[in-house]
């Protein structure tokens, strides 16, 4: 199918040509080799808990009624996501964790389909086969059921991973969590945002880590702040302007002027200019040195990223920052 020169998968394929956005940095052959060991090792754990928890009469192992196996199947994808965020969070957050384990999954910058479980084996092994198995345990699903959770769940993370956004795709149906909203935290500054997976976005919602609003969050915030250090700018040239003497007053004329009649007068007047000149250039400065608000690409280092989330998570306030509340406190005194 062309639609004015664009194929339907040219349409919905996710932009990955951004300058800033940086080649994959594995091959696809250690790719496939590492999803075909992690499900493997999948496989492996999830025929031993089914020996392990069967009864003795496995006649008695009755698949569980349709009804049921919805129910369960949608508590269980709240349970998983709630464990993912957090687990995935934590590599994160931890600078060591990422370096030894969750940045093998971030060498994929441009995800594809394949490439959904690529991870290091022990985190595959923590974040999805012990992640698909607690939720299978606490609700005691019987295996099928278990085996169509886990079955959806992969297809789902797949879906994260396959580099298109397809409008009609089923997981769209529930939330804006997709391959457009995953594809976010695979590069540059996004890095540190939309770390739910695989299911819903909540868990991003609730802890102000989904990328669209931390970024409209950030934008307000140094708005503030420039709003608030163009004003103290501007209120330390009236200073100046209404006190011609005392700011052309050098630091010797000070001393001199000190000994004078009208020492205090002078004094004041001399305190308040330098107290504004100099924060005047300290604001300057922080305004001179500003980044833009959506610096994507910026950031896209491993070791940058990782310090990167401890500095940015919990950023939820829209008051200014501590320097221009400190030039704020400053006028105040004044
Ligand atoms: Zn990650
Ligand atoms: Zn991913």
């Amino acid at each position: 199918m062309n639609l004015h020169n664009r194929t339907i998968f040219e349409i919905h394929r996710i932009p990955t040509d951004q300058p800033q956005r940086k080649p994959n940095k594995v091959t696809v052959p250690k790719v496939i080799y590492t999803v075909a060991f992690q499900h493997l090792i999948q496989v492996t754990t999830a025929l031993v808990l089914v020996v392990l928890t069967r009864p003795e009469d496995v006649k008695e192992w009755r698949m569980e009624s349709p009804l049921l196996i919805l129910i369960k199947i949608a508590i269980a994808s709240v349970i998983l996501d709630t464990y993912q965020y957090w687990i995935h969070r934590w590599f994160h957050v931890n600078r060591k964790l990422y370096r030894m384990f969750h940045s093998v999954h971030h060498e994929l910058t441009v995800p594809f389909a394949f490439g959904a479980l690529y991870n290091h084996p022990l985190e595959g092994f923590l974040m999805d086969t012990v992640g698909g198995a607690i939720p299978s345990m606490l609700l005691n699903m019987h295996p099928w059921t278990s085996a169509i959770f886990y079955s959806v769940a992969t297809l789902k993370t797949v879906d994260d991973h396959c580099g298109y956004a397809w409008a009609w795709s089923p997981a769209s149906l529930f939330n804006s969590n997709g391959a457009a909203y995953h594809d976010i935290h695979h590069w540059g500054k996004g890095g540190m945002y939309n770390f739910s997976q695989p299911f819903y976005t909540f868990w991003d919602h609730l802890m102000g880590t989904e990328y669209e609003t931390a970024m409209a969050r950030k934008k307000l915030q140094r708005e503030t702040e420039e709003y608030t250090q163009q004003k103290f700018l501007n209120s330390s040239k009236d200073v100046s302007i209404t006190s011609p003497d005392a700011a052309s007053t050098s630091s010797t004329d000070f001393s001199d002027e000190k000994n004078s009649e009208d020492s205090d007068t002078s004094d004041s007047k001399f305190t308040a200019v330098k107290r504004n000149s100099v924060a005047a250039k300290v604001a300057s400065s922080v305004l001179r040195n500003r980044k833009p608000v959506d610096v994507r690409g910026f950031d896209d280092d491993d070791d940058k990223t990782a310090v990167g989330f401890s500095e940015d998570i919990g950023t939820t306030s829209l008051s200014p920052t501590r320097s221009s509340k400190r030039l704020a406190d400053k006028k105040k005194k004044k």
